[in-house]
């Protein structure tokens, strides 16, 4: 609760697909981030993975792996919680660069300003990406900087319908449209496929119609 000034207070949205996630799937261990904040949601999916019998290891800065065609790169957080700004957990999201079939994703979970500030410092190559999961739901709080670097071709934003916080913010879109991307968002748009086997053929499939 001590971090209402960027919005969402019991980030329910962190864990509680976890179950559907395991549902019908062989998982191999899951990955959590260095901060176990808020300590019952952090329980919570200590409990779950339990009883699916599946290793929780922490993610940290520094991973790297493959998986068939899939490729990640694991650029925060940092390997100890002390290093991460004193903001909460949103800054403590797990922020993954993918690359797959020629396309590069970046994926910034609930990422804020003071964090997406350090992590364009400490990774100076971060690349200019055909994709972004837009950080925190598209909210207002996105840094600059960080955004014209990343110029991605395609943005989408992950938020409901009708939604308290009034994510996405307009200023937040403009942003994106302004560095040229399209920005496609849940809240209107429903669930989005991204598809496409080359850089040149990148697409978003809506659920039910190709775009
Ligand atoms: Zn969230």
């Amino acid at each position: 609760m001590r971090h209402a000034k960027y919005g969402e207070q019991n980030h329910a949205d962190h864990v509680d697909g976890l179950a559907g996630v395991l549902r019908g799937r062989q998982v191999g261990a899951i990955e959590t981030t260095t901060l176990d904040e808020p300590s019952e949601q952090a329980a919570f999916v200590r409990r779950q993975a339990a009883a699916a019998r599946i290793p929780v290891v922490r993610a940290a800065a520094g991973e790297r792996r493959r998986l068939g065609g899939l490729e990640w790169q694991l650029l925060w957080p940092p390997a100890t919680p002390g290093a991460l700004p004193d903001n909460g957990p949103n800054d403590a999201s797990v922020v993954l660069l993918v690359r797959t079939a020629g396309l590069t994703f970046l994926l910034l979970g609930d990422l804020e300003p003071p964090a997406q500030r350090q992590l364009l410092a400490t990774v100076p190559e971060l690349p200019r990406v055909d994709v972004l999961k837009v950080a925190h739901h598209g909210s207002a709080y996105q840094d600059p900087a960080l955004l014209s670097r990343l110029r991605p071709r395609l943005a989408l934003i992950s938020c409901g319908a009708d939604n308290p916080y009034g994510h996405p913010a307009p200023r937040t879109l403009s942003a994106l449209r302004a560095q040229g991307a399209r920005v496609l968002r849940t809240d209107t748009d429903g669930t989005i496929a991204v598809t496409g086997d080359r850089a040149d053929a990148l697409r978003a499939t809506l659920v039910g119609r190709a775009m």
